[in-house]
């Protein structure tokens, strides 16, 4: 076994969406066409009613929201297939989109009822931004949606990206039969069941064969005759490099809860979606054919177990080959570390793994070692690109309610913010610390685990800023001069960065315009 192969054999992607457009369930579905569970409702509800894989912290269970991002691997046809499940409730996107810096492409679910959503919007957004290839499922067709025409006009203007359907549905609702297969040329004609893996494919190579009609009904298949010619003539054909570089979205149509249409794009998904891609580092660019392993952490995960005070910091293998009981080199902090069990998920069990290759994920554990962005190497000096913070979007201050648990409350929100939950500002005047978030529920989670987990109890006060940028060191001068006059507004990040804590997008406006010289980002990766 060499990295090459091994990495020709992986797919590594992220399922997004709206909540509750069926990520959950298209899910379940592929992992049972995986065969790698035997029942439906094993993987986590969002409602938080059942007990599930991805389950795992207590809080989630009491919201019913899925705080967290799970990893769910399983083989198909000869791939082996890593799942990256994220959250789709706004309040924790910043975990969705730190998982998209780990995967190499995206399967996004729209709600034929409800259409591109807010959260479709931001997400697509991420995507576009790394170029990252995404195959779109359009679901729920048992249901009274849209018509298609409109549906995919409305995606292709509000997520600006062209679209290409590869099967069509033939009626919808109540008069849902089935999807036409574009490119087989194949009819899947549509028989509800929760549970049947495939459904019998009838070939009709032409839409003028008398099959049809006594197959659809005249109407359908007078219908599905002219809609293909349209199809035909307005879309974009597959065009698997276009695809690739994030420019055309392959679309599918069927109903996850039914298992249909999932088929049709499993099969264009391992035969399209691309293997472990190269990574740039600030030094070069690591190819996954590499011998010497590399990897960074993109998620930490605190109290797998609530008893324990775990954290499992999540790995994604860029190149090479990872041992168990190895001595990898922590480039951060410098300094080499072996981990004895670490893990993979493979749906509903966590197993350790004795190896694992480019494009896998494996759970480390760990005890304080690792933040958010840490790259792990077999000596060399890397550290991966591409894990920005972005400006949070509320900021309020920390104040300590128990002074007797001072050092505890420190402590927990430093490991909070290293895990990615939320941005630390330390003032440089007054020490007070501004926790930003990107949603409001974030202050109730990091409020309960810091309680739950250190003992600490804290309060949130309002404050009025409006946006973190990152300030540029180049022009000291300046920025001397800058941080005098703007005292209130000037704190450091958790990296000890300067960040310019503007009150409203007009005094950031101001600040730009009286200090040219000085550089404000919106991202701390500006390295
Ligand atoms: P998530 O929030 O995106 O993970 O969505 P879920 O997978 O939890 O699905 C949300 C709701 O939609 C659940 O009640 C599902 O049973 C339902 N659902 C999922 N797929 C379909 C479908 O194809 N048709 C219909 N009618 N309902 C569906």
């Amino acid at each position: 076994m060499n990295p090459t192969t091994e990495k020709n054999k992986r797919k590594t992607f992220g399922i997004i969406s709206h909540p509750d457009a069926g990520k959950t369930t298209l899910t379940e579905k592929f992992l049972l066409f995986g065969g790698a569970v035997q029942t439906a409702g094993t993987v986590k509800r969002n409602r938080g009613a059942r007990t599930a894989l991805s389950d795992f912290m207590e809080i989630e269970k009491q919201r019913g929201i899925s705080v967290s991002t799970s990893v769910m691997g399983f083989t198909y046809k000869g791939c082996q297939i890593n799942i990256l499940d994220t959250p789709g409730h706004k309040d924790f996107a910043e975990d969705t989109y730190r998982t998209l810096t780990a995967v190499d492409s995206v399967i996004l679910v729209i709600d034929c009822v409800k259409g591109v959503e807010e959260q479709t919007e931001k997400l697509m957004k991420v995507c576009r931004l790394r170029s990252i290839p995404v195959i779109i499922f359009v679901n729920k067709f048992d249901r009274e949606g849209r018509n298609p025409f409109e549906l995919l006009e409305e995606i292709e203007q509000r997520l600006d990206i062209t679209t290409c359907p590869m099967t069509w549905p033939i009626g919808i609702g109540s008069t849902f039969k089935g999807v036409y297969h574009l490119y087989n040329s194949s009819l899947n004609i549509y028989s509800a069941s929760k549970t049947k893996k495939a459904d019998d494919y009838i070939e009709i190579k032409d839409l003028n064969d008398p099959k049809l009609p006594k197959l659809i009904g005249e109407s359908l298949a007078n219908s599905l005759r002219d809609e293909v010619e349209l199809v035909s003539n307005e879309f974009e054909k597959f065009d698997e490099p276009l695809y690739q570089a994030g420019y055309l979205a392959p679309l599918f149509f069927g109903s996850a809860i039914n298992n249909f249409g999932i088929q049709e794009l499993l099969d264009t998904f391992i035969s399209v979606a691309p293997s472990p891609q190269a990574r740039e580092t600030l030094t070069r660019t690591v190819s996954p054919n590499e011998e010497p392993f590399t990897g960074f952490i993109f998620k930490i995960h605190a109290n797998l177990d609530p008893r324990h005070r775990d954290r499992i910091a999540f790995c994604r293998i860029c190149s090479g080959k990872f041992k168990r009981n190895t001595f990898y080199y922590h480039t951060r902090r410098e300094k080499r570390l072996k981990f004895s069990s670490p893990t993979t998920f493979m749906a509903s069990e966590k197993t350790v793994v004795e190896e694992a290759w480019p494009g896998d994920v494996v759970g480390l554990y760990d005890a304080g070692n690792f933040k958010i962005g840490d790259t792990l190497t077999e000596g060399e000096n890397l550290q991966f690109k591409g894990i920005p913070s972005f400006s949070p979007e509320i900021f309020k201050e920390l104040e300590n309610m128990d002074p007797l648990k001072t050092k505890q409350l420190d402590k927990g929100i430093e490991q909070l913010a290293d895990e990615g939950l939320a941005q630390v500002f330390t003032f440089t005047l007054g020490r007070q610390r501004i926790v930003g978030v990107v949603g409001e529920l974030q202050f109730e989670v990091i409020k309960f685990r810091l309680l739950q987990e250190y003992g600490a109890s804290c309060t949130f006060r309002a404050r009025e800023f409006s946006s973190a940028s990152w300030l540029s060191m180049e022009d000291d001068d300046a920025l001397k001069q800058f941080s005098a006059s703007h005292r209130h507004n000037i704190a450091h990040d958790k990296e000890n960065r300067l960040v310019f804590l503007a009150n409203s997008a007009w005094d950031l406006q101001q600040a730009k315009s009286k200090f040219p010289t000085l550089k404000f980002y919106e991202t701390s990766e500006y390295r």
